[in-house]
């Protein structure tokens, strides 16, 4: 089926109305009629061709809610009316340790929402800037806030679980201390979960406007890391330090900060490399330096019930397909509290 979508046909052009195809639901496929979608910063960095391999034309948009319209014969979890969200991925192998695990975000044939290899037409898929999408059920996740609340759900599907995922392998919870550098979409959201976790929160930001908005998130600190004696400060002290920010960026400055055996985990993902940190800053406290990448299934589902049960949702300013480009601009100068989300209704006309 034919429907209306918001794309780019290059890099260096602006998004635009495209119509795109949707596959007739399979057997295990659940067709949603898109509500709203979340502006996270990889789909700038996609579309953009900031990272390599982009296919165009690309529709980004992968923090997608809405409710089900149509559900394939197999499947048994989902029924037309359901409310219900897609996150990052779309399919995977199924079969490899990693899919065994739940941890299909990190299978090697990971499909992702957008850019990602498919049987479909053209080829590549297609994301959440649009009005459906159809998705095999395993990767459709179950919304358990009230309606109202949707549109501000839509950023759990992927700043949501970024976070969620390392605050949990990491251990995040009462008598820790953890950083979160950059309150952006991610960087906000981060702040949310490990104050709900039970941690002591510092949020690191280069915005001196983000100062009281980030206590009210949740930070029980806010520090501003051009301030080298705010900085010096919290020497040594960190158990976790989440690194959300969309930019190279001198890492050292973090590391020093972090106690022995403390770890610096990287979720942004700057199209250009980090300055190498120094051995020094690691190899004398044990410390270390990790990344981490969305999260599986099942544990998105927690983080949606984690979220649900406590009446956790993203602060976000809601816009009209047509306010993409500006939203994207705005986004760039760190000039959002905190997430842009799309009301996919504007797409009808
Ligand atoms: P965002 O909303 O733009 O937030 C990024 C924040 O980083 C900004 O708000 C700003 O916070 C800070 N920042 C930006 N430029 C900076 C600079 N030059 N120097 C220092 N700080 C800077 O982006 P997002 O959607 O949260 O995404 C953040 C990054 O995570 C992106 O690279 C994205 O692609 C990546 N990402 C990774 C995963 C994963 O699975 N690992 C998933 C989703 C997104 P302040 O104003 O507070 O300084
Ligand atoms: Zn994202």
């Amino acid at each position: 089926m034919l429907v209306n979508a918001y794309g780019a046909h290059a890099g260096d052009k602006p998004l635009e109305p495209l119509r795109i195809t949707r596959r007739t639901p399979g057997a295990h496929d659940v067709q949603i009629d898109i509500a709203y979608c979340g502006i996270c910063h990889s789909d700038l960095h996609q579309v953009r061709a900031e990272w390599p391999g982009t296919r165009f034309p690309c529709v980004p948009g992968h923090e997608i809610v809405g409710r089900v319209s149509a559900v394939g014969a197999q499947v048994s979890g989902f029924k037309a009316g359901d409310l219900v969200g897609i996150g990052c991925i779309v399919d995977s192998c199924k079969r490899c340790p990693e899919c065994e695990e739940g941890l299909e975000n990190y299978c090697d044939r990971l499909v992702g929402t957008y850019n990602g290899p498919t049987p479909d037409e053209p080829g590549w898929t297609f994301g959440g800037y649009s009005q459906k999408i159809v998705v095999h059920e395993r990767y459709v996740l179950r919304i358990r806030h009230p309606e109202e609340q949707l549109a501000a759900v839509a950023p759990l599907l992927c700043a949501g679980i970024t976070t969620y995922s390392p605050l949990r392998h990491w251990n995040a919870g009462p008598g820790k201390k953890v950083g979160v550098a950059g309150i952006g979409g991610l960087g906000h959201m981060g702040i949310k979960l490990a104050h709900a976790m039970g941690a002591h929160v510092v949020a690191f930001t280069t915005s001196n406007s983000k100062r009281e908005t980030a206590k009210a998130l949740g930070a029980d600190e806010v520090v501003v890391s051009a301030n080298a004696d705010e900085m010096a400060a919290h020497v040594k002290s960190f158990d976790l330090i989440l690194d959300t920010v969309a930019a190279p960026h001198n890492l050292d400055a973090f590391l020093t900060l972090l106690k022995r055996d403390g770890t610096l985990t990287l979720v942004g993902v700057p199209s250009t490399p980090h300055p190498s940190p120094g051995v020094f800053n690691l190899i004398f406290k044990r410390r270390a330096i990790a990344g981490s990448l969305i999260g599986g299934i099942p544990e998105t589902q927690e983080m949606l019930d984690f979220c649900a049960e406590r009446g956790i949702v993203a602060d976000i300013e809601l816009i009209r397909a047509d306010q993409i480009n500006t939203a994207y601009e705005r986004m760039l100068n760190s000039d959002v509290k905190y997430r842009f989300v799309i009301d996919i209704a504007s797409l009808a006309a």
